[in-house]
């Protein structure tokens, strides 16, 4: 298993989506409300809040934040 660095933030991106969490807050988006810029692998978001705290943050930072809120949702 050693994947590209720069498709990881992507994949998990994706998962997220299909989970319908927020990547940066980790919380369920609510129907409808999803922020987006337009294709899927950037991300859905709860809030313009968190798209905009999101793309502020340093990739690694981001990575880090994103595995910790896909941890918690496979181990709910
Ligand atoms: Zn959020």
């Amino acid at each position: 298993m050693d994947k590209k660095i720069d498709n990881t933030e992507k994949e998990y991106l994706l998962l997220l989506w299909e989970e319908n969490v927020c990547p940066e807050c980790g919380n369920i988006i609510p129907e409808g409300k999803r922020v987006r810029s337009g294709t899927k692998s950037d991300g859905g978001f709860c809030s313009l809040d968190c798209y905009a705290k999101y793309h502020k943050s340093q990739l690694l930072e981001r990575e880090r934040n994103l595995q910790r809120i896909l941890n918690q949702i496979r181990n709910n």
